[in-house]
C-alpha cells in the first residue's frame, strides 16, 4: 500500500517540511545513515547518531560525547542542527498534570502536549516534587497538528481551525522532549502516550504514522502503550489496518452521541463518515490478543447523556461485532463553547446502564481541569512567537 511513499518521505531529509530540512530529530536510522554518507563518514557512525537523538535525547550536536568533534563540526557546517522542539511555558496542575506550550520547529507556531502522571501521591506536595519521583507511571498525550479541520462542536481545538501538520520530528520530539523533562528511564517507567491533543492524527498520516516508527523502533515505546484517537476518518482508519502489529498502536475512536442525528449535529464530520461507516472501517483492523478497540464517547449534558442514550450505546456495541470498551468523558468546558456539562448522576447513571449491560465501560476523570489541560481544553494560549 502506502509503504512506499511514507518511505520517501522518511527516506529523503530535503522532503521534510520547509524550515525543518535541517532538522536530524525526525529522521529515521536509515535517513540519518544517509545524511551521515553524504558528510563523507563511516556509516556506523550514523548508529551513534540516532542512539544520541533517540536515546541519550540530546538537545544540541554539542552534546553527543560519542561523535568526534570534527564530524559535528563538519554536519553543524552543512546546516544540520539536532533541531527538536522546546518546551516554551509549562503550567501545573494541582493533581500533577503539567500542560506544556511546545515550540513549532517547521514553524513560528506552538502546540500543546500533556503529561499526566500516576503515583502513589506519597510525594506530592512535600516541596521536593523536583528531586523526589512522585509518580510510577505516566500517560503523554500529545498533538499531531496545529489547530484542526475537524469541526466538532464542543471541541476547544476546533476554533482554531486546521493551521498547519506538524512534522513527523515534531510529533516524536514532543514526546521525547517530555521524556527528557522527567528523566524517564526507557525499559524501566512505565510510559503511555496517547495521541489526544490537538489535531487529528489520521488526517496527518505520514507525518504522524512516521512519528511512530520512530517512537517504536528508536526511542524504544511498544505500541501497546500508544493509543491514537480518531474522529472516524475512514480512509485512515483503513491505512491503520494495514500496519504492521509490530508498530500498529492502539485505536480509539471518539463516537461521542448514541446515533447519527445527534452525532451529525456535534461532529459534522459524521455526515461525510457516519457511525456504520466508521465501525465497517474498524472491522478492517485485526486486533492482538486481548486488545479492544475503544470508543470514546464525550458526555454533553442534556445533549448526549441520557439513560435512554446510553442504551442506544449498548445497542451499537453489541451490534458491532467488533471487542470494544467504552471510554465516558465528562465533557470539559472551554471559553465560547455552548455546551453543558453533564450533572455528576448523570455520568454515573450512563454508566451503571452501560456496566449492567455487560459492556466494559470506564470513567476518565478529568486531568488538569484548572490548569485547562483537560480533553479539548487544549488551544494555543500564545498565538505566535
Ligand atoms: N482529533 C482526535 C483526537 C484529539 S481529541 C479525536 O477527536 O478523537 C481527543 C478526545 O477529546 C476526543 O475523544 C474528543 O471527543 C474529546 N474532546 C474534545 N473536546 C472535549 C471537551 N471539551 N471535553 C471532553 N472531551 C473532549
Ligand atoms: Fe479535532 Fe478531535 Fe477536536 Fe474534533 S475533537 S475538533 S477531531 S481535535
Amino acid at each position: 500500500m502506502n509503504s512506499q511513499s511514507d518511505n520517501l518521505v522518511a527516506l529523503d531529509p530535503l522532503r521534510t517540511a520547509p524550515g525543518s530540512s535541517n532538522a536530524l530529530f525526525g529522521l529515521d536510522a536509515q535517513a540519518l545513515q544517509k545524511v551521515v554518507e553524504i558528510a563523507g563518514e563511516p556509516v556506523w557512525r550514523a548508529r551513534q547518531l540516532t542512539e544520541a537523538l533517540y536515546r541519550q535525547r540530546v538537545a544540541t550536536l554539542d552534546q553527543v560525547t560519542t561523535l568526534p568533534l570534527a564530524m559535528k563540526r563538519r554536519l553543524a557546517d552543512e546546516g544540520w542542527r539536532v533541531g527538536r522542539p522546546k518546551i516554551l511555558q509549562a503550567f501545573r496542575s494541582s493533581d500533577g498534570t503539567e500542560r506544556y506550550l511546545i515550540e513549532g520547529v517547521a514553524g513560528p507556531d506552538t502546540v500543546e502536549a500533556v503529561w499526566m502522571p500516576e503515583g502513589d501521591g506519597g510525594e506530592m506536595g512535600d516541596g521536593f516534587e523536583d528531586e523526589v519521583k512522585s509518580w510510577n507511571r505516566a500517560t503523554i498525550c500529545i498533538s499531531s497538528q496545529v489547530g484542526c479541520a475537524v469541526n466538532c462542536q464542543f471541541c476547544l481545538t476546533a476554533r482554531l481551525g486546521l493551521q498547519r501538520n506538524l512534522t513527523a520530528g515534531e510529533i516524536a520530539g514532543e514526546v521525547v522532549t517530555i521524556l527528557d523533562r522527567h528523566g524517564v528511564v526507557m525499559g524501566k517507567d512505565r510510559i503511555n502516550v496517547v495521541f489526544m491533543g490537538m489535531g487529528e492524527p489520521l488526517l496527518n498520516y505520514d507525518n504522524w504514522m512516521a512519528a511512530v516508527r520512530i517512537l517504536v523502533r528508536e526511542v524504544g515505546i511498544s505500541p501497546l502503550r500508544m493509543t491514537v484517537s480518531t474522529s472516524g476518518i475512514v480512509p485512515g482508519i483503513e491505512r491503520l489496518a494495514q500496519e504492521p502489529d509490530d508498530v500498529r498502536p492502539k485505536l480509539a475512536i471518539s463516537l461521542n452521541a448514541p446515533n447519527d442525528p445527534i452525532r451529525s449535529e456535534v461532529m459534522p464530520i459524521n455526515r461525510k463518515w457516519p457511525i456504520a461507516a466508521v465501525l465497517q472501517a474498524a472491522r478492517t483492523v485485526h486486533l492482538r490478543n486481548r486488545e479492544r478497540i475503544t470508543l470514546e464517547y464525550v458526555l454533553l449534558g442534556g445533549v448526549t447523556d441520557s439513560p435512554d442514550h446510553a442504551e442506544q450505546v449498548v445497542r451499537l456495541v453489541r451490534g458491532a461485532g467488533i471487542a470494544l470498551k467504552v471510554n465516558l468523558i465528562a465533557w470539559n468546558p472551554g471559553p465560547d463553547v455552548q455546551f453543558q456539562m453533564p450533572q455528576p448522576e448523570a455520568v454515573e447513571g450512563f454508566r451503571k446502564v452501560l456496566a449492567a449491560e455487560g459492556v466494559p465501560v470506564y470513567l476518565r476523570k478529568p486531568r488538569g481541569r484548572d490548569i485547562f489541560a483537560a480533553c479539548g481544553q487544549l488551544k494555543r494560549t500564545v498565538e505566535s512567537l
